[in-house]
């Protein structure tokens, strides 16, 4: 079976037509500008990148685009929509109501939405997404992945916030975290790198990336998670702050005459490796102007690596143990000098570094020597495989 996966946001579309049994990218690419002028890049597995403005006022165009792509006579990979088995959808928020990916219906969609004020920014463009689909193929099934699902299995005493406890009743303040197609794609290939039964194993995924969060996975089930109720929580990310002193907030706020806006902005937009550095929020130019002296750009990237290393130390405090580290997305799977910054605290635990892996890139690879008493492995996330393999299990069971 064909399986179509979307990424929707507010103003971009990402995709992959992928084939079940065979796990190939028959074609992927992305709308971007959506409501503003439109551009698509698509490109077949087999063929060129290409690239075509065109106008895209709302998602529906941008899908209706998409899927002409995909039947284009020339450079397309399919004949008609009959040839699409199923959509699955990645959903950022379904707060406490979804413990795993659902077929898409109505009712399900009214539960989605109702996780909104959770993530305002991510949400309402999923939403989107999902019923500009449906208004195109409403004959064939579709599955909704939450970015929250996997650690809906976390214990209270880690989601729970040392806040009035009428704020989670009333309005379900609690930590969600994200990124969990990714932890949980990682956690079960670290298990089939290691030859071991994931029930059997503590595993702390490091997902870094220009967002970036950490997770506990003890026997398969993420115990604790660096994000939050927001992606804002945690270690400090490309332009995220991660965690600070909440009393910064009022502080600066009083300093600057800012409202909770503009303090917001500088939280999520301003701060992080970006604001540290001055320089960039890309690690490749981090290292760069590291490398050249800038000292902001050093104390960034090695602000960050300790920031990363506390949590890792505190998760295996939280599992009394840790069996396995695995580092993946942008930065994890492609700055080998960030991995073995990380690296150099966790000796502790029993992690002997292999200065061999520091070179290696995108492919999975063990970044501990063979013997080392835990394990580091570099693991490519992939959660647009993660997604479809959810979607067909749903829509085949
Ligand atoms: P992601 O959010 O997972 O797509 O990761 C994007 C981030 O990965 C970029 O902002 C960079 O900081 C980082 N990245 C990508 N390629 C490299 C590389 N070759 N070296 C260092 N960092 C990289």
């Amino acid at each position: 079976m064909n399986i179509l996966v979307i990424n929707c946001g507010s103003s971009s579309l990402k995709f992959q037509l992928i084939h079940s049994e065979t796990e190939s990218v028959l074609a992927k690419g992305l709308c971007e500008r959506i409501g503003i002028d439109g551009r698509l890049v698509y490109q077949p597995a087999d063929g060129a990148k290409e690239t075509t403005d065109a106008a895209m006022p709302t998602h529906k165009e941008a899908i209706q685009m998409v899927l002409d792509a995909l039947m284009n006579e020339k450079t397309g990979v399919i004949k008609s929509l009959d040839e699409v088995g199923a959509v699955g959808h990645r959903l950022v928020h379904g707060g406490e109501k979804f413990a795993s990916s659902a077929i898409i219906t109505d009712d399900m969609m009214k539960a989605v939405e109702e996780c909104n004020d959770l993530a305002p920014l991510h949400n309402p463009a999923n939403i989107i997404g999902v019923n500009a689909c449906k208004a195109l193929m409403p004959n064939t099934p579709m599955v909704g992945v939450f970015d929250t699902a996997f650690h809906q299995t976390m214990p209270k005493e880690a989601y729970i916030y040392g806040l009035p406890y009428r704020y989670y009743e009333e309005f379900k303040v609690r930590k969600y975290g994200f990124h969990g197609t990714s932890h949980s794609f990682v956690s079960k290939k670290a298990a089939e790198i290691l030859g071991k039964p994931l029930e059997s194993l503590k595993t702390i995924v490091c997902h870094l990336g220009n967002g970036s969060s950490i997770c506990a996975v003890n026997g398969g089930k993420s115990v604790d998670t660096s994000m939050g109720l927001t992606p804002l929580e945690g270690v400090m990310m490309g332009t995220r702050s991660g965690s600070i002193d909440p009393a910064i907030m009022e502080f600066i706020a009083k300093k600057e005459n800012l409202d909770i806006d503009g303090i917001m902005n500088i939280l999520n937009k301003e701060s992080g490796v970006y604001g540290l550095s001055g320089v960039s929020s890309d690690f490749r130019d981090l290292e760069n102007a590291a490398a050249e002296g800038n000292d902001k750009a050093k104390l960034a990237r090695e602000a960050f690596c300790y920031q990363v290393a506390k949590i890792v130390g505190s998760y295996a405090a939280a599992m009394n143990g840790v069996d396995v580290i695995a580092f993946t997305a942008g930065v994890g799977e492609n700055d080998g000098l960030v991995r073995k910054d990380i690296c150099k605290y966790l000796g502790y635990l029993g992690l002997e570094y292999d200065e061999a892996s520091t070179n290696v890139r995108g492919k999975e690879a063990y970044v501990s020597t063979q013997d080392s008493k835990v394990k580091a492995l570099l693991i490519p996330t992939n959660e647009e495989l993660a997604i479809a393999r959810e979607t067909l299990a749903l829509v085949t069971k």
